[in-house]
């Protein structure tokens, strides 16, 4: 049985890291910070596999090379990454519909989702927990999607189209705790969402607990996301009227409040 915890790091990111009830082994995703991972690993009498990266920036990053240097000598460290110029430490590149197995038996397929950079990778697993598990790096967040970095932010639609297919219960683990303030841009949006609304409340009290709000699911972020919803009426409406335009399709619409939210 797999378990996943998040190791927060700098102000806001979570690192996943994956454990096996029966293994001293573990994978890390994202490990921008080296340090806080090893520090985890050592507490818990852990041992590092592998490494599983979603894109280039340095808070998913940061932390390879110390990582390889605590633990390669016990046990080559393999590091799974999309194929990217700016990432050498990549032992594994990835590319859409390959799959990857973890604990020698927990098969992950990758997903390529361009448009937060345009080399980005998440990991989708159907039958590692009770439920479907997605790594999805700063494709997709609670309540909203990563900034276009790369230029192509029909890219990013596609992607979050995509991510949109998979099952309701797909839990989300995403690598940043930004989904109050992405509500609060959602909210602005469809004021008339109750499924926002009761998120909000749900997302504060958790918070002021110091519990993550994540991993979503892909029901909660159909209901409360509106980047997976730029086929609604309501949002049409509000980006139109926000830009004062009209669009000829959910692509073009989902450009507008992206931009929208960049100045939010
Ligand atoms: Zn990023």
């Amino acid at each position: 049985m797999l378990t996943v915890t998040p190791i927060p790091a700098f102000s806001n990111n979570y690192l996943w890291l994956i454990t096996h009830s029966t293994s001293s082994c573990s994978y890390i995703v994202d490990p921008g910070d080296g340090q806080a991972v090893y520090e985890t690993l050592k507490k818990r009498n852990l041992q590092l596999s592998g490494i599983l990266i979603t894109h280039r920036h340095y808070d998913h990053i940061n932390g390879i090379d110390d990582l390889l240097k605590y633990y390669q000598q016990e046990n080559s460290i393999i590091v799974y990454g999309p194929d990217s110029p700016y990432i050498p430490q990549i032992t594994h590149k990835l590319y859409q519909g390959d799959q990857i197995t973890l604990f020698d038996h927990y098969l992950f397929t990758i997903f390529e989702t361009p448009g937060h950079t345009s080399e980005h990778i998440c990991y989708f697993s159907k039958d590692t927990l009770k439920m479907p598990v997605l790594f999805c790096g700063d494709t997709l967040f609670s309540a909203g999607c990563g900034r276009v970095m790369d230029k192509d932010p029909e890219a990013l639609y596609r992607s979050l189209s995509v991510l949109a297919e998979l099952p309701d219960n797909t839990q989300v683990y995403c690598a940043h705790e930004y989904t109050l303030n992405n509500l609060h841009f959602a909210q602005a949006v469809e004021p008339k969402n109750t499924h926002i609304r009761q998120r909000i409340q749900e997302v504060q009290q958790l918070r002021q607990q110091g519990i993550p709000s994540l991993p979503s699911c892909i029901a909660i972020e159909k209901q409360t996301n509106p980047f997976m919803r730029t086929t609604q009426q309501s949002i049409y409406q509000s980006v139109a009227d926000y830009w004062g335009t009209q669009y000829a399709n959910a692509c073009e619409l989902f450009v507008d409040l992206r931009r929208w939210k960049d100045e939010f």
